[in-house]
């Protein structure tokens, strides 16, 4: 299977390639030319197997320049029980409220407790693999900036990942105490974590100009390294999520919830829309699903884009309880777009020149109509988020975080709307414990907010006593590993330093 950008059809690359690359060099993001077709015997194969065996069915599908033996090796190092808490590494929990089961995925019981441990833990293992066939022998450095999740998903999935070095920074005040201590403390021989004297926008560019200053890369190539990336527009970040949309259908047949074959409803919150495109390739696939329930916070661009076929940037960003959503450009947007204008790298490149120069584009009447019929916008702010948070924790006495409400707040105003009541499953893509004080003061409004992050924890347990994950409970007696801060113009140097190549 080859891969060409969603902005030159000409620009055609292997998987190997494309993982490796990460971004097409005119700006477009890579795709598969055609997505395989499962029919109901391969689906049938796939309910018999777990999570890793369904996993390596479909990498090897997608990633045919990888060998079973490498696929394999990648999945089993990546799913394992003890990163994941047990052999199924996203499972369902049917939780009912007013005599109705939602059926929650939680994509979140990996080692930083976020949904992008679904991608970011079998990553590293797909680009060491890709680099092998593409750039042999080079030690690939993966700079991050991050606002928070990314970056401490990122580190856990490349700490001590043979040729590779990751460099994280983040900005100095904008990341929550949990998260900032998530980092700091962060294990591993090649990994290192900076703080910066600069908000988020600030380590995003100082990182993009420290990948394009060629005395940098000329530096990092007679040390025999390369840059690479790990954001959430690499193909191999968007693979693996195909790949629990899938596992969660077979569950739900094997748990007798739906009939083979029966299609489903998926609800997604939304930032970046890689998670809810990778349902919309699943059903590419042939995975029977109805509807795509795009679910956004206050900064609802996704939603006017659904209603109106008008993609528009130019709004006020609201900073809210549910930050990994807090998102005006959704940049895999572009790859469904790609795929809707019917494989057109020349409408894409259009849509995307638009968005860059004017901040707005709108499709055509034809993709409106598509969109339309197969997604459905909605969205609520972070009282409705709360509220809901509230409601099901008091009626069915389960505690969600503040991503997932917005989902499960949307869903219900599609059902009230719509009155559709095919059986739906929802994305859950945080644990509770990792937003304590937004989840507290929404189950517990009352009670006097106690002063650190993980003494919210205790409190929030004490309340709910909903288990809280190892990973953040056993954070509490980890000591600081990394205290460096550095101006903005410092990270170069503090990049040489670090991979001590001045
Ligand atoms: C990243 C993130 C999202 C958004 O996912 P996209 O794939 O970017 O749409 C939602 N919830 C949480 C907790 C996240 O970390």
């Amino acid at each position: 299977m080859l891969y060409n950008s969603t902005q030159n059809a000409n620009e055609v690359v292997s998987s190997a390639q494309a993982i490796s690359q990460g971004i097409s060099k005119d700006g477009g993001l890579f795709v598969p030319q055609e997505f395989p077709k499962y029919d109901e015997n391969t689906f049938r194969e796939l309910l018999k197997t777990d999570y890793k065996g369904r996993a390596k069915k479909i990498f090897s599908d997608f990633l045919t320049d990888f060998t079973e033996d490498e696929i394999s090796d990648c999945v089993e190092n990546a799913y394992t029980s003890e990163k994941f808490g047990s052999e199924n590494p996203a499972p369902i929990n049917y939780c009912s409220i007013d005599g109705k089961c939602l059926n929650v995925l939680e994509l979140w019981h990996g080692p930083t407790c976020a949904f992008k441990d679904m991608a970011l833990q079998i990553l590293p293992h797909l680009l060491t693999k890709s680099l092998k066939k593409t750039y042999d022998g080079k030690t690939a450095v993966i700079l991050v900036a991050t606002s928070g999740d990314t970056g401490k998903a990122a580190l856990e999935g490349f700490k001590d990942v043979e040729n590779t070095k990751i460099i994280v920074f983040y900005p100095v005040d904008g990341v929550s105490p949990m998260q900032k201590h998530q980092m700091d403390t962060q294990d591993g021989k090649n990994v290192r974590v900076c703080a910066i004297k600069g908000n988020f926008d600030d380590a995003q560019t100082g990182v993009k100009k420290i990948f394009t200053t060629k005395s940098v890369s000329d530096k990092l190539s007679a040390g025999n390294m390369l840059f690479s990336s790990a954001n959430s527009i690499n193909w191999g970040r968007l693979l693996p999520q195909i790949v629990y949309y899938v596992s969660a259908y077979c569950d739900m047949v094997n748990d007798g919830k739906i009939e083979f074959g029966e299609k489903i409803n998926v609800v997604v919150p939304t930032g970046n829309f890689g998670n809810i495109l990778a349902s919309y390739y699943a059903s590419l696939m042939g995975l029977p699903i109805n509807k795509f329930i795009c679910a956004s916070n206050s900064n609802n661009v996704l939603t006017d884009f659904i209603n109106t076929g008008v993609y528009d940037k130019n709004r006020n960003f609201f900073t809210t309880i549910s930050p990994s959503m807090d998102i005006l450009v959704s940049s895999n947007l572009e790859r469904l777009l790609y795929k809707l204008s019917g494989d057109s790298d020349n409408i894409t490149r259009e849509w995307m020149t638009a968005l860059k120069t004017n901040g707005k584009y709108e499709v055509t009447d034809d993709v409106k109509a598509v969109i339309k019929d197969k997604f459905y916008g909605g969205y609520c702010d972070d009282l409705q988020t709360k509220s809901t948070i509230n409601e099901l924790f008091t009626k069915a006495n389960y505690l969600c975080d503040t991503h997932t409400a917005v989902a499960i707040n949307v869903y219900n105003q599609y059902v009230k709307e719509t009155g559709d009541n095919t059986v739906s499953l929802i994305a859950s893509t945080a644990s509770p414990y990792k937003f304590s004080r937004a989840v507290l003061e929404a189950v517990a409004p009352d009670c006097t907010l106690p002063e650190t992050e993980f003494d919210m924890v205790d409190k929030l347990f004490e309340i709910s006593n909903s288990p809280v994950p190892a990973p953040l409970a056993n954070l509490k007696n980890k000591s600081s590993r990394f205290f460096d801060v550095t101006e903005v113009n410092g990270m170069e140097s503090y990049v040489l330093g670090a991979l001590e190549i001045e």
